[in-house]
């Protein structure tokens, strides 16, 4: 986790040695430690597909930048193309989990809730990856903050007393993060027409309108789009409430006429009637004046802040762990001006360093493969098994996805050196994936473990240091001009 020529330069004059191939970490033979120690903050941002992750000194320096990426998709496919036995339908099997929440009574009863904490198994894995990060990086380095970004806002009990005290209202970021607590409140939903108008604009609206007396305070404040905004103008609800009813009716009264008179086919006309625009919203306005939400909550998003929760207790044993909130990650990103990227992300949690300082040029790519399936066959659409697969995963003592080196004598077809990841056949022969190309039929005996495989590959991209290089730049023309 050092520069790479200060790297070279200790492994070349003996001063570290190779702790770890891949990721590539080094171990310094003399303990420094011991009278300077150093100490170091993870930053997470947590994601559903991908979660950024950056390390920082105890002087706000950025030493590595992450990306470590998860596999619930595949999960979620894997479990979907699952059959179990109880899909098999020979006969008929209790169900494992019940929906209902109420006290376990018995083990197996089939309406035991799922025990607490329990998180579905694609969601629980990307917890788990940041897990198995966390105490690698702690091999590796003194971690001993940990500073994790959870939910946006508390959406289960969904006020934000933090915003609406009134120094608040008055702060730089003000209304920023007032039409983002909005958002996240609506869920990105407008409360008159519920998304029905199509209009993707979202605007904060007064549902008490200023110019009849309404207050700028929060709970005056909902998510409407342009459309509606506009519809509604400057009524207060009731007002436009009553003249929506009204235009309903006469435009019920006309449509009735005109289909007596021609005599058309009743029956189309009486599947046709569609909820129109106006009908959805006097049923959303009578809900936005009883207090209610337009739009159902959202399942994954309910487990989205379950995991991060999860996360949150999980990080208690590896740190002192701090939290912060989404908006405020955002907030930092966009005031330090940085691309939106994962791992700038990462790095604004909480509060950004105020002079950014990384030391490293390139970000980890970290993937989750995993380490193969339980299953030992291959299964076409249908579920129907079309091959077998060896019970054991080794082969000579190999497992795919191992890391090896085969230095091949050049008598053989596939002579020369490969390093890569491997695929095993129980002939013996493997194929081993290199960075450009596979190379298929390399025997066992020419092979050597590097590193055991372990679930993750890993690649390197640039940071992308579009603006930092022009700030840079502008620093230096500064620093020129002075003396
Ligand atoms: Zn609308």
């Amino acid at each position: 986790m050092a520069k790479e020529s200060e790297a070279r330069w200790l492994l070349n004059h003996g001063k570290a040695a190779v702790f770890r191939t891949y990721p590539f970490v080094i171990i310094l033979k003399e303990d420094k430690q011991e009278k300077h120690p150093e100490y170091y903050t993870l930053k997470i941002d947590p994601g559903a597909k991908t979660t950024g992750l950056a390390l920082l000194d105890s002087k706000g320096r950025v030493v590595q930048f992450m990306e470590l990426e998860h596999r619930c998709q595949h999960i979620k496919k894997l479990l979907d193309t699952r059959r179990n036995r109880r899909q098999r339908e020979t006969r008929y099997r209790k169900p494992k989990w019940g929906n209902k929440t109420q006290k376990k009574t018995s083990k197996f009863c089939a309406d035991t809730p799922r025990p607490e904490g329990w998180l579905p198994p694609s969601v629980k894995s990307s917890v788990d990856n940041i897990e198995t990060w966390i105490r690698r990086i702690q091999k590796y380095c003194r971690l001993t903050d940990i500073v994790i970004e959870t939910v946006s806002f508390d959406t289960q009990k969904m006020d934000a007393p933090e915003i609406q005290g009134k120094e608040y209202q008055q702060g730089e970021l003000c209304g920023y993060e007032i039409r983002e607590y909005l958002l996240e409140k609506y869920q990105h939903k407008c409360q008159y027409c519920g998304g029905a108008s199509g209009e993707p604009v979202l605007e904060v609206e007064h549902k008490h309108p200023k110019g009849q007396g309404g207050t700028d305070k929060v709970s005056n404040l909902t998510v409407a789009c342009h459309k509606c905004n506009q519809a509604k103008g400057n009524r207060t609800l009731e007002q436009w409430e009553e003249e929506l009813q009204t235009k309903e009716a006469a435009k019920a009264e006309r449509q009735k006429e005109p289909v007596g008179q021609t005599g058309k086919n009743p029956k189309q006309a009486e599947e046709k009637p569609k909820e129109t625009l106006n009908q959805i919203r006097i049923e959303n306005i009578g809900k936005v004046l009883k207090g209610q939400t337009v739009g159902a909550s959202n399942r994954y998003c309910a487990w989205v802040n379950a995991s991060r929760w999860n996360l949150f207790n999980m990080a208690k044993r590896y740190g002192n762990v701090e939290i912060s909130r989404g908006h405020i990650t955002k907030a930092n990103r966009i005031k330090a001006k940085l691309p939106k990227e994962h791992y700038y992300d990462a790095m604004c949690v909480k509060k950004a360093p105020e002079d950014i300082v990384i030391l490293t040029p390139s970000v980890l790519c970290i993937h989750a493969t995993g380490r193969g399936s339980h299953f030992r066959g291959r299964a076409n659409e249908c579920g129907i098994i079309t091959k077998n697969l060896p019970r054991t995963k080794f082969v000579h003592g190999f497992q795919t996805g191992d890391i090896v080196k085969a230095v091949v004598p050049d008598k053989y077809k596939t002579k020369g050196t490969h390093v890569g990841k491997v695929a095993v056949r129980t002939s013996g022969f493997f194929n081993i994936q290199k960075k450009e190309s596979t190379v298929q039929g390399v025997s066992w005996k020419f092979c050597q473990t590097l590193q055991k495989a372990d679930g993750y590959s890993y690649a390197f991209k640039d940071v992308n240091n579009e603006r930092l290089q022009t700030t840079q730049t502008a620093k230096k023309g500064e620093e020129e001009n002075r003396p």
